[in-house]
């Protein structure tokens, strides 16, 4: 079989995805709901952002109910939180808190590493962009803000705290979706995105490669690599680009929940594959007709 590209009419074919899709009903189910409420104050939404992104593995109920624990532990003041975590060793604020593999105390590390950079730069924007400004572009604003936040080598960070920052610079190429998500979050000004980064053109962002949005990018012939990687990021995004150069990211939300929520069941099945905007591109329905 040869590789498996989307159908001439594509472009048309994910527009109507986007525009019939019910962004209320799934909003309600991404963490982007828990920053949203903070729209208005940059630092509590930068914060905010980074901790539900930080939180973004697994079940989203999950994330949701994390994310309120969180919250609520740190009495909804997130800037406050940082402000007073001006030392690297725990005080115990968190020490309860657990989301899957993840520990509060990787939080509370977090906080201060956040209480660190915001006295070199007002906004985590500024380390963007000076990351941006070098020869890698956005992969260099990401890989600022993932050095910024996992600190000094050598700093006494809590056990596996540095893995959850990965730079798209480091060896391993990771995809960076937590950083990814967190500066579509920052930079979009469309909704439901909170556009607060005035600087960063949304066209420089890059797709946050979940597994979701890796499985129907796959089988719509936006790659052909089978592993989420940062040049799968670059691929997809790329061939996101060709159908909105100034905002390829705004599909990111709809491709991602499309699997989220259950109307992509990731296998061929009549009754709801034959009512999906992009079957006519889906690699399983290939040479295939829904009737
Ligand atoms: S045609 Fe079916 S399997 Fe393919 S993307 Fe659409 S809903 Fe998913």
């Amino acid at each position: 079989m040869g590789a498996h590209r989307p159908s001439a009419e594509f472009p048309a074919h994910l527009d109507a995805l986007y525009r019939g899709f019910p962004v209320e009903r799934s909003l309600a189910m991404d963490p982007l709901s828990c920053v949203r409420p903070f729209a208005d104050d940059r630092r509590a939404a930068e914060v905010a952002g980074i901790l539900a992104a930080t939180l973004a593995v697994g079940n989203t109920r999950a994330i949701l109910r994390s994310f309120g624990l969180l919250s609520a532990r740190l009495d909804g003041d997130f800037p406050a939180f940082v402000e007073g975590a001006g030392r690297p060793e725990s005080n115990g604020q968190l020490k309860e808190f657990r989301h899957r593999w993840l520990r509060g105390e990787q939080f509370e590390y977090l906080g201060y590493r956040l209480h660190e950079l915001y006295a070199s730069y007002g906004s985590l924007e500024e380390l963007f962009l000076e990351g941006m400004a070098g020869p890698d572009g956005f992969a260099g604003g990401i890989a600022a803000l993932a050095e910024g936040l996992r600190g000094p080598a050598g700093a006494p960070a809590p056990t596996r705290y540095r893995y959850l920052f990965p730079s798209p610079l480091r060896p391993s190429r990771s995809p960076c979706k937590r950083l990814a998500l967190f500066a579509r979050w920052m930079v979009r000004p469309e909704y439901p995105d909170l556009g607060l980064w005035k600087r960063v053109p949304a066209s420089e962002l890059r797709i946050p490669l979940d597994h979701h949005v890796f499985w129907i990018a796959y089988h719509l012939g936006l790659t052909a690599r089978r592993t989420p990687s940062w040049a799968a990021v670059e691929e997809i995004t790329a061939a996101l680009r060709a159908v909105d150069p100034n905002d390829p990211v705004k599909y990111d939300f709809v491709l991602c929940h499309t699997g989220i929520s259950g109307d992509c069941p990731k296998h061929r099945d009549l009754a709801i594959c034959g009512r999906c905007a992009v079957r006519p591109d889906c690699r399983l329905w290939r040479g295939r007709r829904a009737s």
